[in-house]
């Protein structure tokens, strides 16, 4: 296949994913919403339009938007010119949040649609039972023809509960509800081969079909001033919708008509292909939610099944333990050369299973007293990377 094949293959690739695209996850980003420290009206307005749009051509659309602190900072003048602490982020997104509801309300009005609002931690989604109602009601309002707006619970949300930027927070959402399309609305064009502010021969990066350390380099470690993300944040949540088999697209915020463009095959914008089948949503939660306690070693036999068989994990293939664990919470498997090729949650706690490594499953009573199961992990907790 030459080049231009493999191109032309791209795009038919691209158009086809933007027909099918069903269920549709946008983010917009502060830096889009806002123009010299203040909330930026007429971009608002027009990403009202263009959600409109595509919700009134029978789509389901779930925004996920920023821009709660810098509405705060924006009523709240005196706190403008220094450096802003965590605590005082916090206060300024619990000022600004209902403020910018408020935008979105009336700017989706004028549009006959109704809006709703969530506010998430990550503990909400690690959480089984909180994830599972999350879920329910973002299903419920897409069937009552409503458009849910999220956003980081910035309140409450310190370190250890925060998903550290919303373009993190932005593809979670997607995977978890199993949208086919995540679409994050920034405030640079697209993704370039080198910075094209410093180097002349930077060109635009169209469609990426894989996000490897090329890509991950391009991104470089940008970050715009008001946002917490930059295009590298875009670019690995770029990566975790790819893994859960959905697609993505980079582009222009402020573009008018941005939305209607990229939907009718303008060039517009970098897009990233899925890599294979969606996960389903479970699957998603595991794989993307839950943060790994522990390690286990396989060896290769047990890599094989599980990989390539479709096999849950059996105690006689692990090799060794790593991490403090209870039942249920989540681990990595790695294979001897320490490569990360499943991720998963346990029947065991991490010292049982210390026991029971090496063992054939009809030995599990003996060593340790008592059998929750035959597997240490059952496939249908298993996520294969
Ligand atoms: N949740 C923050 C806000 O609404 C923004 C976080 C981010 O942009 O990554 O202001």
């Amino acid at each position: 296949m030459t080049l231009q094949h493999i191109k032309a293959h791209e795009l038919q690739c691209r158009d086809a994913l933007f027909a099918r695209a069903k269920r549709i996850v946008i983010k917009v980003g502060s830096a889009v919403l806002t123009s010299s420290n203040s909330m930026n009206l007429e971009v608002i307005e027009n990403i009202a339009k263009e959600i409109s749009f595509l919700h009134s051509s029978g789509r389901e659309v779930i925004l996920v938007s920023s821009g709660a602190v810098a509405a705060g900072k924006n009523k709240i003048s005196f706190i403008d010119d220094r450096d802003i602490s965590l605590q005082e982020k916090q206060a300024l997104a619990a000022i600004g949040q209902s403020h910018l509801m408020h935008i979105y309300d009336s700017a989706f009005l004028k549009h006959g649609k109704n809006i709703a609002q969530a506010l998430l931690t990550h503990a909400d989604l690690a959480h089984r039972d909180r994830y599972v109602n999350f879920k329910n009601t973002i299903f419920t309002l897409l069937k009552m023809g409503v458009i849910p707006i999220i956003n980081e619970n910035d309140t409450v949300a310190t370190e250890e509960l925060q998903f550290g930027d919303n373009d993190n927070l932005g593809a979670l959402v997607t995977n978890l509800i199993e949208a086919d399309m995540f679409i994050c609305l920034t405030d640079v064009d697209c993704l370039y081969t080198a910075n094209p502010g410093t180097d002349s021969t930077a060109e635009p990066v169209h469609t990426v079909v894989e996000v490897n350390e090329d890509i991950e380099r391009m991104a470089g470690h940008s970050k715009s001033a008001l946002g917490t993300g930059g295009m590298r944040s875009k670019i690995l949540a770029a990566k975790k919708v790819a893994a859960g088999g959905g697609s993505s697209f980079i582009g222009p915020g402020r573009m008018e008509g941005i939305l209607q463009k990229i939907f009718s095959g303008e060039m517009i914008g970098t897009f990233f292909l899925p890599q294979g089948r969606k996960l389903q949503g479970r699957k998603q939660w595991i794989a993307f939610v839950l943060k790994p306690k522990g390690i286990l070693e396989l060896d290769c036999g047990a890599g094989q099944a599980i990989c390539c068989n479709g096999r849950s994990l059996l105690p006689s293939g692990i090799v060794s333990v790593k991490g403090k664990f209870n039942v249920g919470e989540s681990v990595q498997c790695v294979d001897s050369e320490g490569r990360i090729i499943a991720i998963g949650t346990t029947n065991y706690r991490a010292e049982e299973i210390d026991r029971i490594k090496g063992s054939n499953s009809g030995k599990i009573q003996n060593i340790l007293g008592h059998r929750e199961s035959d597997v240490v992990i059952h496939r249908d907790n298993l996520v294969i990377l």
